[in-house]
């Protein structure tokens, strides 16, 4: 029997009535979308239909999918993965895709994942088994799996999972539209290769419809990768080694951006503040186009439109004297510095192979508010980290009392694989651990709480970034000192406003504020306006995401 298929991702021979569904078995070089493929017809299926797979593609009864090709990302973690979220999300616009406004209407779906603690992996595993159904509601749906799990784990994962059709590691993501294309035409492939080119810094620039999470604030990244190989930590080995971006690239697209219409930048790094150091080192630094991290704040500094900037993780051992001053001197440069402290007990950090003691750490804590007294300082903290005593906890908890954390994000220290820590036998009881996380964590809550009622009666400045999670017409934005504070009316404002606002309550998780009025409008009235998400989208991406590392202020990962 011989007919013509529409090809649409499902094969329908249009050659009899009613529409029957052809089930492919052989290689295919069309596309979905090309019209009038002839078949031959060799066998007849009496029984139900196998479920999709790798050589097969099956017709069921639904509705074809138009086209354009539609995406969902679901990202876990860190800012780094939200970014590389938006940027594969970008080059699938590139390709011709366009964003859904729904899991359920999606045609790809794409789950960048985190490795940071076992519970993030866990997390995509049964995110997976649950994404069979979804997968088989539609013929011809298809799932691709990025960041660091898949970095580490490359083919497995489609050797584990037969509904994943394709992986892709943190160094790959400009393979992600082919990939996709060839999954889309049920080829399974992994490309998990670590790369040590500057070639990955090269992306296209943000299409028009791109949707921006947040108006009037975007990420940019400076330097990928890590060379510190802290003794807890997995990602030297999911992200490979220090890498820094020309100066040239960061400030082209930061004036980009801000031409767009953001006005407040998050420069993103593992080390952020370790730009340009190894460059620098090998007096390599005019070649290679880079310049010390200071230096590269005052340039963006001085970049019309740029409001706000911020950047994120910075290591402690990474602090000079010039960056210390540029938080000083710069005006656009917030007063908040998100510093990963870990642990507070010497012999412990001695063991995660920090390279500072806790001294050490209060004095450039109060170094930075030497120069900018209004600086609030966030951070990154591990109990039970193996070994650890109830004195060393102790001594952790002393360190955030002294500088007094505006926020931390607190974690049960989780073995992952292949790195020193993970070989250390002393561990610290499950119990024990848990009960030392709410003691951290009921301190910080009790710091935040004091932080809030001092700055009440205060007027300050926020960017607004959405609907406040309190409904209503209120409305959520940040200060400059990344405190979150919730507009009781937020009538008149819009997302990408900065507005003036007065501080009249503090709660222990926001400040309430009431506006004065419109500051300037950071993003120009158009797409970054108009592609404000009521709800979920594929670049809002830390919802439903473990946290991992300073989430709303802090680290990378
Ligand atoms: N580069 C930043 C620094 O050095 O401070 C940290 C970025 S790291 C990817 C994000 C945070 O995750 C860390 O600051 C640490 O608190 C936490 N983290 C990393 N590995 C962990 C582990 N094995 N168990 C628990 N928390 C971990
Ligand atoms: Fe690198 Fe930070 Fe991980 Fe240490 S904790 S290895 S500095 S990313």
């Amino acid at each position: 029997m011989q007919g013509r298929v529409q090809l649409s991702n499902r094969f329908f021979l249009n050659c009899v009535s009613p529409v029957i569904p052809v089930i492919w078995t052989g290689s295919c070089k069309l596309r979905p979308g090309a019209a009038g493929a002839r078949v031959e017809i060799d066998a007849v299926a009496n029984a139900p239909l196998p479920s999709p797979r790798r050589g097969g593609w099956i017709a069921p009864r639904e509705p074809s999918l138009p086209q354009p090709r539609r995406f969902w990302i679901r990202t876990f973690g860190c800012q780094m993965n939200v970014h590389d979220s938006e940027k594969v999300e970008n080059l699938l616009h590139h390709a011709g895709y366009e964003a859904a406004t729904d899991p359920s209407v999606a045609d790809l779906l794409i789950l960048n994942t985190c490795s940071i603690r076992a519970k993030a992996e866990h997390k995509l595993y049964s995110d997976l088994g649950a994404l069979r159904s979804w997968k088989a509601q539609v013929a011809g749906r298809v799932i691709g799996v990025g960041g660091c799990v898949a970095q580490q784990q490359g083919d497995a994962i489609l050797d584990r999972f037969d509904q994943v059709d394709f992986v892709f590691g943190t160094h790959n993501l400009r393979r992600v539209p082919a990939l996709a294309d060839a999954a889309l035409s049920g080829q399974r492939a992994a490309r998990t290769n670590a790369s040590a080119s500057l070639d990955r810094f090269d992306l296209p620039e943000r299409h028009p419809d791109l949707r921006s999470a947040t108006p009037g604030r975007a990420f940019l990244t400076v330097m990928e990768g890590c060379d510190r190989f802290c003794s807890f930590c997995i990602v030297p080995t999911t992200r490979g080694r220090e890498i820094s971006r020309p100066a040239s690239g960061i400030l082209d697209e930061a004036r980009r951006l801000a031409e767009g219409g953001a006005c407040e930048i998050t420069l993103l790094g593992q080390t952020v503040n370790a730009y340009g150091r190894h460059d620098l080192r090998r007096g390599k630094a005019e070649a290679r186009g880079t310049m010390p991290f200071a230096e590269l704040l005052a340039n963006l500094d001085a970049l019309p439109g740029l409001e706000r900037i911020r950047y994120t993780s910075p290591h402690p051992i990474f602090f000079d004297d010039d960056l210390v001053r540029a938080h000083g001197e710069l005006a656009s440069l917030c007063p908040h510095v998100h510093l990963p402290l870990q642990s507070g007990s010497d012999r412990i950090l001695q063991a995660m192979r920090r390279g500072y003691t806790a001294d050490e750490y209060r004095a450039i804590a109060a170094a930075l508010r030497a120069a900018r007294p209004d600086l609030a300082i966030s951070s990154d903290l591990i109990v039970a980290f193996p070994g650890e005593t109830e004195a060393d906890f102790d001594a952790t908890l002393a360190v955030v009392e002294d500088v007094g954390f505006a926020d931390s994000f607190c974690f049960k220290y989780s073995p992952r694989p292949g790195t020193q820590a993970a070989e250390r036998a002393e561990r610290v009881p499950e119990a024990e651990a848990q009960a030392r996380l709410e003691r951290l964590q009921a301190l910080q809550a009790r710091l935040r709480l004091a932080g809030h009622r001092a700055r009440v009666g205060e007027t300050t400045e926020i960017l607004v970034e959405g609907p406040s999670r309190r409904g209503g017409r209120q409305l959520r934005g940040r200060d400059p000192s990344h405190r979150l504070v919730n507009l009781a009316d937020g009538s008149g404002l819009r997302p990408g406003d900065l507005a003036r606002v007065r501080i009249v309550e503090a709660t222990p998780h926001s400040l309430i504020g009431e506006a004065l009025g419109r500051g300037a409008a950071c993003a120009p009235r158009g797409k970054l306006h108009d592609g404000v998400k009521a709800g979920p989208g594929p670049a809002d991406a830390l919802r439903g995401a473990e946290p991992s590392g300073g989430q709303p202020v802090g680290a990378t990962g």
